[in-house]
């Protein structure tokens, strides 16, 4: 038995064997996939990957560095310290800073590094004017299409240009497009998103003029569903891990692959006597003689508490179950049917095996909420 080897034993995982064993392997065939079925959904158009809170969970770094050798045309985050972690690797794709600045020293930072930012209130524009600026800042104007989030009305939009037109800044100011965001893209025959289309529509022909034409609206459910919706820039973030943002429908049904799989291993194993009581709360109780193994991974890592007692794992690829309460750091796995060793590999998520799109049903949440809680204790290692 190959026991203590990962599953993918190719050398850039080989230092997965040499710590604690809870890894988030990255495929980057899947992350490549995936933006290829992004591309042809909407071909024409550039691609911004949404890699903002970690890559949901996936490597910000990590599938930068693939997304960027696979070509993508530029990146979102959600701060200005995203995009400066991401500026750090030196790739040819710039960021867009979703949120925009939060201060004039980020403004010039953003110029300064080469980040755009999405423009959407009045303290951004005052920064903006305010700020003296060493090289061009690139900007989106967010435009409130009936999210009611961030961004501007349109009735607000002819202030928002005379403000930028009238800054001694505006020949250092490229004003790239206009931007904004669906509410329902999750339910696509809503007719909310007919409604939000047509109205960024309108705007873009009324005001697209004062722009470079770069305007951008779809994310992953509209890519997939609306392709009227289609614009000059893409924001897709959930489909490129794999994952579907429709609940009736998994990423596989969608011809997208999983990018995630986190697994750990078995760092013990338990014999017990019938009638014997299992980790805190002794909340498992051995009906039978049952062999437990534990598992290197709890809630510190990001594994939700309510997975315990029951929850569906792999253990060396066989069906198995969580036993007892979730610890911070350990975890039960059932092994009374199994013939697991030590060190044997325990599937916990991902991996086409167990899709995130179902643990996020089970947990009465979604899969966007799901990997971004991955603990940033968990590496998260590249594979082919
Ligand atoms: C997160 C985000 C996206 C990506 O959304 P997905 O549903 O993950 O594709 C696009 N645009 C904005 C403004 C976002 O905040």
């Amino acid at each position: 038995m190959s026991r203590g080897n990962s599953v993918y034993a190719g050398r850039l995982c080989y230092h997965a064997l040499m710590s604690r064993p809870n890894h988030a392997l990255i495929s980057s065939c899947a992350l490549q996939h995936n933006l290829a079925q992004v591309r042809a959904l909407m071909p024409g158009s550039r691609v911004m990957a949404a890699i903002k809170a970690n890559a949901y969970g996936h490597g910000a770094k990590q599938c930068a560095g693939v997304l960027a050798a696979a070509g993508v045309d530029g990146f979102a985050v959600a701060s200005i310290e995203e995009a400066e972690e991401i500026h750090g690797l030196g790739l040819r794709p710039s960021c867009t800073v979703l949120a925009g600045a939060f201060s004039s020293e980020e403004i010039a930072l953003a110029a300064a590094h080469g980040h755009r930012l999405v423009v959407h209130n009045q303290e951004q524009l005052f920064w903006i004017r305010n700020t003296a600026l060493s090289s061009p800042l690139e900007i989106f104007l967010k435009v409130d299409s009936g999210m009611h989030r961030l961004g501007f009305s349109p009735e607000e939009l002819p202030g928002v240009f005379d403000q930028l037109h009238g800054t001694g800044n505006r020949l250092s100011l490229r004003i790239l497009g206009l931007l904004s965001h669906l509410a329902r893209s999750d339910t696509p025959e809503d007719p909310y998103n007919a409604h939000q289309i047509n109205l960024f529509q309108k705007v873009v022909q009324e005001f697209g003029h004062y722009t470079l034409g770069e305007h951008s609206l779809p994310n992953s459910g509209a890519i997939l569903s609306l392709p009227h919706s289609r614009t000059f820039w893409i924001r897709p973030g959930l489909m490129l891990y794999g994952l579907s943002p429709f609940i009736s429908q998994s990423g596989s049904a969608l011809d997208l692959l999983p990018v995630l799989t986190w697994q750990s291993r078995i760092i013990s194993i338990r014999e017990l006597p019938a009638g014997s009581w299992l980790g805190y709360g002794s909340a498992w109780l051995a009906k039978e003689f049952s062999r437990v193994g534990i598992v290197a991974c709890g809630y510190g890592d990001g594994y939700d508490r309510r997975m315990g007692n029951g929850a569906p794992i792999l253990v060396n690829g066989q069906p198995s179950r969580t036993l007892g309460r979730i610890s911070m750091d350990l975890c039960f796995a059932d092994l009374t049917h199994s013939g697991a060793q030590y060190g044997d590999t325990v599937l916990l998520m991902g991996g086409g095996k167990l899709p995130l799109e179902k643990i996020a049903i089970s947990l009465d949440t979604i899969p966007y909420e799901i990997g971004t809680r991955i603990a940033t204790r968990v590496p998260r290692i590249v594979c082919p």
